[in-house]
C-alpha cells in the first residue's frame, strides 16, 4: 500500500552547487516510503561533462546492496550497447527516474516492483536537481518509468523510441529543465538545444524472447543518439 509521499523536494538543499552535495542530501531521502526497505539511495554517477546522459527506472537488487546505479546484468549489457554503438563510456551520466530499490519480498528473493506513479512524482525533484548541473547534448530515457517522470504519462517508448526530440521543449514541464550550470559556483544560463531519444530498458533486452533483435534494436537506437553528438 501507498502511503503519504510528500515528495524529495524538501531534502534538495537549495544552495547546493555540485552532484556530490546533491547525492549526500539524497543519502538522507524520506520523500517516499520506498527508503524504507531498501538498502539506500542510488543517486546517478558518472561525468558531470558528460555529452550523454542516460536515465533509467529504478536501481536493481544489487544496485540497491553497492549504492551505484547499473552495476547488475541490465548495466553490463547497457555497457556493451554503449561499446557498440561507439559512445564513449567515459563521458556518460547515468542515472535513474526512481532513487530507491522498489520490491516485494517472496521468500528471501527480493523480486523487482515498478515503482508507481507517486514514486515517480516524488522522486522527480532529484532527477531535476541532477540535471541542473548537467550539460547534456543528448538524453538517453531507458524504459517507460523514465519516460514517464521526464515526458509524462502518455509518451509511449513503443510509438518514438529512437526518434531526436526537442529538450527541454519535449518534457512535461519544460520550465524544470530550462536552466543549465555555466560554472561550478552555480550560476546558471539558458540551456542550449539538446536532444532527447528514448529507447527500450537494457532489462527488456534480457527479457525478451528474442534477445539477439532486442539488442540490435537498442545498439540502433544508441546510434542515433551516437550521431548526433557534436
Ligand atoms: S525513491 Fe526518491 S523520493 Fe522516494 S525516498 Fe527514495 S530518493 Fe526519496
Amino acid at each position: 500500500m501507498v502511503e503519504i509521499a510528500p515528495g524529495a523536494q524538501q531534502f534538495i538543499p537549495p544552495q547546493a552547487d555540485t552532484l556530490d552535495e546533491l547525492r549526500a542530501a539524497a543519502a538522507g531521502c524520506q520523500g517516499c516510503e520506498l527508503y524504507r526497505n531498501a538498502s539506500q539511495t542510488v543517486f546517478g554517477r558518472g561525468d558531470a561533462t558528460a555529452r550523454v546522459v542516460f536515465v533509467g527506472e529504478q536501481p536493481g537488487d544489487m544496485e540497491d546492496q553497492k549504492g551505484l546505479p547499473f552495476v547488475g546484468p541490465a548495466g553490463r549489457l547497457l555497457r556493451r550497447a554503449v561499446d557498440d554503438a561507439k559512445l564513449d563510456p567515459g563521458h556518460i551520466y547515468l542515472t535513474n527516474a526512481v532513487k530507491h530499490f522498489r520490491f516485494e519480498l517472496r521468500g528471501k528473493r527480493r523480486i523487482h516492483q515498478t515503482p508507481d506513479r507517486v514514486h515517480i512524482t516524488a522522486c522527480r525533484p532529484w532527477l531535476v536537481a541532477e540535471f541542473t548541473k548537467l550539460n547534456p547534448q543528448v538524453i538517453v530515457v531507458l524504459g517507460a518509468t523514465a519516460a514517464k517522470a521526464l515526458l509524462g504519462p502518455s509518451f509511449r517508448v513503443t510509438r518514438q523510441r529512437g526518434e531526436l526530440l526537442p529538450w527541454p521543449a519535449a518534457a512535461e514541464h519544460p520550465e524544470d529543465f530550462q536552466r543549465v550550470p555555466v560554472d561550478s559556483v552555480g550560476n546558471t544560463t539558458d540551456a542550449p538545444p539538446t536532444r532527447l531519444l528514448a529507447t527500450i530498458h537494457p532489462s527488456a533486452v534480457l527479457r525478451a524472447d528474442d534477445q539477439d533483435k532486442a539488442y540490435e534494436g537498442l545498439v540502433a537506437d544508441l546510434t542515433v543518439a551516437a550521431r548526433a553528438l557534436t
